[in-house]
């Protein structure tokens, strides 16, 4: 499943009526409008006003419970009665195939039967779909299919949460989830780029990692944080000072964490 926002616009037109309401400047609106997030309902209706553009790849399947959202959504597919029959299919067209139903397929495209074709094609089947909608039911799709059976939602739940240019109106623990996990990646990253330069690469494209830094790590691997030397610590410390600061960055907004504390 691919899942890419190609454009959004609206975020000031939202915060403008948003000052409205409010009457109240429209530089107070973006602190207003993450206040009034967590009462949701008939409060968040700003949020209609923000579209959102995607560009989703997924199987048919998917589709099915995307396509229960009626309100705030319109989509251009690609049509499979235009371009079915265009080309044999294969294993990269669908989430998952086996071999036997794919040769059946192939077998009534090249005898030009579309409707055969069209009634043995699998929910499995990758359509490409144009999707406009906007943060309210972007937000409302999310909240329904949090911790859902079917993996392509927790896709396209961390897409969305990724890639949208306000986090902040999909709730705040969800933003810093997801800026956690993009820093601890960067640590992990950054680990195993530090240990194949400390490395040698073998023709058969294997890793030769050098005695003497096998056996420093051992003992790092092995003792706790107490054990280590005061340079080693300001390593990890260094790392520790990168989640403090995004912390410190949550919390300074919602006035939970004082400078110093
Ligand atoms: C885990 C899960 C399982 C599901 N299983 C099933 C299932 O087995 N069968 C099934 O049929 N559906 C199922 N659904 C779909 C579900 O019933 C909704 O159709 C879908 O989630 C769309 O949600 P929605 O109604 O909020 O969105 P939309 O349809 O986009 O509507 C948005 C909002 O507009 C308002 N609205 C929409 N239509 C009307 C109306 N006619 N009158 C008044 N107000 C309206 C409502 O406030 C609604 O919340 C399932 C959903 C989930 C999350």
């Amino acid at each position: 499943m691919k899942v890419k926002i190609l454009n959004e616009a609206g975020y000031a037109q939202a915060m403008l009526g948003l000052s409205l309401s409010y009457n109240q400047p429209i530089e107070n609106m973006p602190a207003v409008a993450c206040k009034l997030i967590p009462k949701g309902g008939s409060h968040i209706k700003f949020l209609e006003s923000i579209a959102v553009w995607l560009d989703i790849t997924a199987a048919r399947y998917w589709w099915q419970q995307f396509d229960t959202y009626r309100v705030g959504v319109t989509k251009q597919s690609g049509s499979t009665m235009h371009t079915l029959m265009k080309r044999e299919l294969d294993f990269d067209d669908f989430e998952t195939m086996t071999a036997h139903v794919l040769t059946a397929i192939n077998w009534h495209i090249r005898n030009s039967d579309p409707l055969l074709v069209k009634a043995i094609l699998p929910e499995g089947f990758l359509q490409r779909r144009i999707v406009c909608t906007n943060y309210g039911t972007l937000r409302r799709v999310l909240i329904q299919r949090h911790h859902h059976k079917l993996h392509e939602w927790t896709t396209f739940r961390q897409a969305i949460l990724a890639q949208v240019e306000h986090p902040e109106f999909f709730g705040r623990e969800r933003m810093l989830r997801e800026k956690l996990a993009a820093l601890i990646h960067d640590m992990w990253s950054g680990w195993i780029d530090h240990v194949a330069s400390k490395s040698t690469f073998n023709f058969d494209g294997s890793m030769t990692i050098p005695a003497g830094f096998v056996v420093r790590r051992e003992r790092q691997m092995r003792g706790s944080y107490d054990d280590l030397s005061e340079e080693e610590k300001d390593s990890d410390r260094r790392e520790a000072d990168k989640v403090l600061a995004l912390l410190k960055e949550h919390f300074a907004a919602s006035g939970r964490m004082e400078e110093g504390k």
